[in-house]
């Protein structure tokens, strides 16, 4: 047997493993993607499960060295959604047997800010009789006001973590008050705390990131025993600081392959996991969401925000779909997941079988 096959058939894999099978040759990926294909279908089936999502606001505390909404980025027109225009995206999603939203956006902390999500958690779930999921993805937060958020309906959080070691999280966020890796890591013991499915993540391809830093990532996710992860490729954008570290990147085509890579490998390590299939990734191959639906991810966010706000939530450069509407998005993805080989878990909420056998006896 081949190296690169002894490892694979692996029960547990070891740093230096990861290492490897991100380094595999495209012969060798080959084999990696067959495999973790497998395990998805065998363990959560060939399902989608779609989370309608809504940009409420690109209004920012934070200054992220990547981000294209940071505070500091004056050239963004900034918008926050009216309550109205959020319930009414949310009641598309409803309407369209979505099952789940996901609420995003930039990073605020105030009681007024506390009371808006909270009061827009209990519209969507009014809306829906209570019967669309809510995953929210609003950074950190203090442990009361997740706790907050969630007795009023949302039931999954995503925090990326961004970078696992801490050495890099400080080269790709200021080192202050408001952005803190130990802060960061505590969050995502709160959100754990307050009774949330745990979803966190990376980006891959960063200035300064080895594959050692990436191998790092999954077993830090592994460790943290999560229930969910979101991750795909860094994309530079021209007005934030990591804009002059460009010429260091890898080729997106390489950011992409290892972004596959990523996926891969963490659906052999955590079977029962939900993986986001990354928008990031369509940014640099028109296919590359279904790409990862293949391979291991079985979530899948359509755009939902209503088009008019898409072009200011720009994050990254090349972000696509930007001058869709909710309904266009609908259509375009639905054929997109059946030539991936999988169908759409239509009205459920796909919770993370992982979080849901956490509580059974063994
Ligand atoms: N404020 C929220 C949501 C942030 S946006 C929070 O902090 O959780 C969601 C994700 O987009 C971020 O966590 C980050 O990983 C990703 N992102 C931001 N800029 C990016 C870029 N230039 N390339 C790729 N992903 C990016």
């Amino acid at each position: 047997m081949s190296d690169f096959t002894t490892i694979l058939n692996k029960d547990t894999f070891s740093r230096k493993d990861i290492i490897d099978l991100l380094n595999a040759s495209p012969e060798d990926r080959t084999r990696l993607f067959a495999r973790s294909a497998e395990i998805k279908t065998e363990y959560v089936g060939n399902v989608v499960y779609f989370r309608g999502l809504i940009e409420f606001s690109n209004i920012c505390e934070k200054d992220c060295f990547y981000c294209g909404i940071r505070k500091s980025n004056r050239k963004t027109q900034r918008y926050n959604l009216t309550d109205d225009e959020v319930l009414s995206a949310a009641r598309f999603a409803w309407e369209n047997n979505y099952g789940s939203v996901v609420l995003q956006g930039g990073e605020l902390e105030s009681p007024a800010f506390t009371g808006r999500i909270e009061k827009l958690v209990k519209g969507i779930k009014a809306l829906s009789e209570d019967k669309l999921g809510i995953t929210l993805s609003i950074g950190e937060q203090s442990p009361d006001v997740y706790k907050r958020w969630f007795d009023a309906g949302a039931h999954r959080y995503l925090l990326r973590i961004e970078s696992s070691n801490r050495e890099l999280y400080y080269k790709i966020h200021p080192h202050d008050n408001t952005h803190s890796f130990e802060n960061r890591m505590q969050a995502l013991y709160d959100l754990r705390n307050a009774g949330y499915q745990l979803g966190t993540g990376v980006m891959i391809g960063l200035p300064f990131q080895t594959t050692g830093d990436l191998a790092d990532d999954l077993l830090f996710m592994k460790e943290l025993d999560i229930d969910m992860c979101g991750m795909g490729p860094y994309i530079e954008h021209a007005d934030t600081p990591l804009w002059q570290f460009r010429e260091q990147l890898l080729p997106l085509e390489e950011r992409f392959d290892l972004a596959l890579k990523m996926i891969a490998i963490l659906r052999i390590m955590m079977k029962k996991i939900n993986i986001a299939s990354a928008t990031a990734l369509q940014a640099i191959d028109p296919i590359g969401r279904e790409k990862a639906l293949k391979i291991g991810a079985n979530i899948i966010m359509p755009n939902i925000t209503p088009g008019a706000y898409r072009n200011d939530y720009k994050l990254y450069e090349n972000k696509p779909c930007m001058d869709e509407e909710a309904a266009d998005c609908r259509n375009c993805l639905e054929a997109r997941i059946h030539m991936s080989g999988n169908k759409i878990g239509f009205n459920e909420w796909g919770d993370s079988l992982h979080f849901k056998e956490k509580d059974k006896p063994a």
